[in-house]
């Protein structure tokens, strides 16, 4: 059974983990002081190497990534940073933060050198105040020790609040100073992205997950995790569980290690359905208990890996009342650019309240399904894709909870009594 390994969350349990004086008590930025000896190429490699992909949720391999940044070309390169966590479920990167914000930094130190920056960007979200101070103050101590100011400036910036500047270019164009709303690519943030310039776009757990390969090396990292999928993630366990939080282990692992990792559904109730990677990605029921949680396994199974927002729902919940909470919010982030996504979530969620209070027809559901088929592959950015996720997926998999809300004229689901809608895998 695969086991949890702390890696990026080692030393959570530590009161003063947060502190410069802990971080580098446990070896912290000696990474850096290495990788600051090495060609800038050299580092390119061995993050290439490890195998380490973007958790921001694409997956795309961070050293390519790196790769991308043009040589020579007399430019000033920029490294951002995305701490815009807004999915519903997700909730990985503000633990991270508030526990370890130097490794992030340091992480940025050794990104910096590797695609030859002098100024990053983290972008976070405005509503975490907690995190803005405990990073401002990181970064504080991190310039008084002289990691930072001594070839990399780091800004932190604090957004305003909207979940469509989790998207890269929505996410520059709001650090420019202009509304966030997508841009059209190419061309690329590799070669155009802040202020015109080469700029590389990271999440933060990738980041942060770069200290550790430079200090143990490529092959360290890639002897953990599946063939496709290196290394170590941290797993957000939340919902009716009995122990909530993050989890750390090799990609691969399934939620049903987990589970018995963490201590389970809460008592004396049943897994009904979940999300793998937060709440853009299909949902998955009691029959994907041993998909494994890596890029490839929760493709093949149909959905995404995301986030690795583990949110888990017992019998208890109405899976369309869920999914039309669910829809509300992207409807309310639709940034209004384009007409499948702005229009198409609205009617989405006129459907879906008719539905769940018992008001629709079959003919509604059938003009839901149509509705996702026109916002999907058809919207300006991921966020109409992903509003029709959970959607699609829930009729898959509980259509007859569906059109039971129709024939009984409203939710007729008993958590007491009833078994009728535990899924398609109870
Ligand atoms: Fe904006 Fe939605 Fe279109 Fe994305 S899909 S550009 S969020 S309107």
């Amino acid at each position: 059974m695969t086991q949890l390994v702390p890696v990026l969350s080692a030393h959570w349990d530590e009161k003063d983990s947060f502190t410069i004086e802990a971080y580098t008590r446990h070896g912290g930025y000696k990474a850096s002081q290495k990788a600051l000896t090495m060609d800038p190429d050299a580092v390119i490699q061995m993050v290439k190497d490890s195998g380490l992909r973007g958790r921001g949720g694409a997956g795309f391999p961070t050293g390519m990534k790196w790769g991308f940044i043009p040589q020579g070309d007399n430019k000033d390169h920029y490294l951002v940073v995305n701490a815009d966590e807004s999915e519903p479920g997700t909730c990985k990167d503000t633990p991270l933060l508030m526990a370890n914000p130097h490794v992030l930094i340091e992480g940025c130190i050794i990104a910096c050198h590797a695609i030859r920056a002098k100024h990053a960007f983290i972008y976070i979200r405005g509503e975490v105040t907690h995190v803005v101070r405990r990073m401002n103050q990181a970064i504080e101590d991190a310039y008084k020790a002289g990691h930072l100011g001594n070839g990399v400036e780091l800004v932190l910036h604090v957004g305003a609040g909207a979940y469509i500047c989790g998207e890269e270019t929505a996410l520059l164009d709001s650090l420019e100073g202009f509304r966030g709303q997508p841009r059209l690519r190419p061309p690329f943030p590799a070669i155009a992205g802040l202020y015109a310039r080469p700029t590389v776009v990271n999440n933060v757990e990738s980041i942060a997950s770069v200290p550790a390969i430079i200090a143990n090396g490529a092959e360290w990292y890639q002897s953990m995790g599946t063939e496709k999928s290196k290394g170590t993630t941290l797993y957000s366990l939340s919902g009716h569980v009995n122990n909530p939080g993050q989890f750390e282990a090799p990609l691969g692992i399934t939620l049903r290690e987990i589970l018995e990792l963490s201590g389970g559904i809460r008592t004396g109730h049943t897994l009904k359905f979940w999300t793998p990677g937060g709440s853009s990605t299909p949902i998955f029921t009691q029959d994907h208990l041993d998909t494994p949680l890596d890029y490839e396994g929760v493709s093949a199974a149909g959905s995404m890996l995301g986030t690795k927002a583990l949110q888990i729902f017992d019998e208890t919940t109405c899976v369309v009342r869920a999914v039309l909470r669910w829809t509300e919010f992207y409807k309310h982030e639709s940034c209004g650019k384009c007409t499948p996504c702005r229009e198409g979530t609205w009617w989405l969620v006129q459907i879906l309240r008719d539905l769940e209070a018992g008001k629709g027809t079959e003919a509604d559901l059938a003009k839901l399904l149509d509705l996702c088929d026109n916002i999907l592959g058809r919207s300006f950015c991921a966020l109409g894709d992903g509003a029709t996720s959970p959607i699609t997926s829930s009729i898959k998999y509980f259509r007859d909870e569906y059109i039971a809300h129709i024939t009984h004229g409203g939710c007729p689901f008993d958590p007491v009594a009833s078994t009728l809608f535990v899924g398609v895998g109870a």
